[in-house]
């Protein structure tokens, strides 16, 4: 049997009774290590993390904690290698891949660490200016953030176990509130790793970092009122959370980063040969096969003037037949596996649903594998699927298959397509693609309400735009409506969640005096 990975509570190394769930390459079919909680004391373990963690990090100032998650970040890099050999067996990913989550979590770690340096040596935060309460301005109220006195949990889902973690944990910590992760089981592996090498370079107070690897059996059951919940996931699993005790009754606050159907959106008036239409195929050709488009922001939906329909189902596809397919190990590999026979069998099946109501317009099945056996292999290749009909194709706008899978989509014209985009009811992102500043502009604020990110690509960004589906921790990750409600990142907006805002009534001299 593969090893059992222990889990890091209460300050300690303790595995679970149970024999375990076993993690799986996905690409060559072995065991590689099991997971187990089963018998972990988690009220204890929660209460640990509160008491301790929770004390220790609020005695740091801003800046203390910034140069805390800059030694964290300085640990990860030092066992990078490690982690890309994990990724690699565990999530079948190319380097490439495995590297936006990976070097995304230590990106995103930095970018923390930096904030926390210009917040200084200050344990609260003023939220915006004092103002008066009546005629007289002796009297006045003032806003404050001060870190919630709780335990921050996350559940993640399997698409990034590196990036997943420290997304949320750098401004958690930042913030003075200790973690806890439950890692999503299928990989769980390069999570637990990363918690390992961080505790034992004793980078971090006893308590301010836990994990739990296996079942989520109890973890919600241990939340009390001031811990703060964040989870990733689906959206089923996001309504059972979200009607837990711990959130319908203890008033847990809660985020909730759930399935997205992403799109792109090539403005009307650019031509078949121009550079706005080529930024499009370009982009979704690498939406659809980055990490076998296991990314929550992926395009799933590309909408272009009807006249272009064909053209455009022509370019992309002509991308998408370059891609090699198979065991990440081989360097002539540009796309992976999926991370599961599971999600494999997710994925043809979605596919299939889809396909009843579209065209196919480039095959996956036609790719072969390389260095893999499409028996054991979870590898799917990218399929590009259309319909004419835009408005009838109602499970096209509702349905997410999580993996290389989008649906090319013809519009009438500019209001036809903006309708169409927000058939997804609520996405994390659109992108749109033109040449023309003022329509890019007022399609992006006609779109912004219900997206989280509008990220806009015209020719003179070509080389600097960061991605339509790279989630930068400058901006905000997250969307509305289906994409499940939550808000993550966007610098320093990010710490918002582990605070509590208070408003402080008194007079001009004790606000004052507030340090
Ligand atoms: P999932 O099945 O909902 O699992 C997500 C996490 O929830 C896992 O850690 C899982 O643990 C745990 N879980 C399962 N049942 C639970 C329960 N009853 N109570 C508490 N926790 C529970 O989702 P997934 O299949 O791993 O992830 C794929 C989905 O995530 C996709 O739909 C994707 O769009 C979405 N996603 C969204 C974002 C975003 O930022 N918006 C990012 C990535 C992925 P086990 O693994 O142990 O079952």
């Amino acid at each position: 049997m593969s090893d059992l990975l222990p889990n890091f509570i209460s300050g300690r190394w303790q595995a679970g009774s149970g024999n375990g769930t076993g993690l799986f390459d996905p690409v060559l079919g072995n065991e590689l290590v099991r997971v187990d909680a089963t018998g972990l004391d988690l009220a204890t373990g929660f209460d640990f993390a509160r008491e301790q963690g929770g004390a220790a990090l609020r005695a740091m100032s801003y800046a203390e904690r910034g140069a805390m998650l800059a030694a964290v970040g300085k640990v990860l890099q030092a066992n990078r290698d490690a982690y890309y050999e994990i990724a690699t067996a565990n999530s079948g990913t190319v380097k490439n891949d495995s590297a936006v989550d990976i070097d995304g979590g230590i990106y995103t770690l930095g970018a923390y660490a930096k904030l926390g340096e210009s917040l200084g040596e200050r344990r609260f935060m003023l939220d915006g200016d004092a103002a008066r309460l009546a005629k007289d301005p002796l009297f006045q109220t003032q806003h404050v953030l001060l870190p919630t006195r709780g335990v921050a949990l996350f559940i993640n889902a399997f698409n990034f176990p590196s990036w997943g973690l420290w997304e949320k944990a750098a401004p958690a910590l930042l913030s003075g509130v200790p973690v806890i992760v439950k890692p999503a089981t299928a990989t769980a592996w390069l999570t637990q790793r990363m918690v390992r090498d961080v505790v034992d370079a004793g980078v971090l107070p006893a308590g301010a970092l836990s994990v739990v690897c296996g079942s989520p059996a109890g973890l919600l059951d241990a939340l009390q009122p001031f811990d703060v919940l964040s989870f990733t996931g689906s959206a089923d699993t996001a309504a059972a959370i979200r009607s837990h005790a711990a959130v319908a009754q203890r008033s847990v606050r809660v985020n909730i980063e759930a399935d997205s159907i992403n799109s792109a959106l090539l403005l009307p008036g650019e031509a078949p040969d121009g550079a706005a239409f080529e930024l499009l195929a370009k982009e979704v050709a690498r939406e659809m096969t980055v990490k076998s488009g296991q990314k929550c922001t992926a395009i799933r939906r590309i909408f272009v003037p009807e006249t272009l329909y064909a053209q455009a189902a022509e370019a992309i596809s002509a991308r998408l037949a370059k891609t090699t397919l198979g065991n990440p190990r081989n360097e002539t590999v540009r796309m992976g596996s999926l991370v599961s026979r599971a999600q494999l069998v997710a994925v043809r099946e979605g596919l299939a649903l889809l396909q009843q109501h579209t065209e196919t317009l480039h095959d996956g099945a036609k790719h072969t594998l390389i260095d893999a056996d499409p028996a054991v292999a979870s590898c799917v290749g990218p399929t590009l699927l259309g319909t004419r009909d835009a408005d009838g194709a109602s499970l096209v706008h509702d349905t997410e298959v999580f993996g290389p899978v989008a649906t090319v989509l013809p519009y009438r014209d500019t209001a036809h397509a903006l309708a169409l985009v927000r058939r997804g009811q609520g996405s994390l992102v659109a992108s749109l693609y033109g040449s023309d500043p003022a329509a890019l502009a007022a399609a992006a604020l006609e779109l912004a309400d219900s997206h989280g990110r509008v990220h806009v690509i015209s020719p003179d960004v070509a080389a600097l735009h960061t991605g339509h589906g790279n989630v930068m921790p400058q901006s905000l990750h997250g969307g509305p409506g289906r994409a499940g409600g939550g808000e993550e990142l966007g610098g320093a907006r990010a710490l918002n969640f582990y605070h509590r805002r208070s408003a402080l009534q008194a007079s001009t001299a004790v606000l004052a005096a507030l340090k």
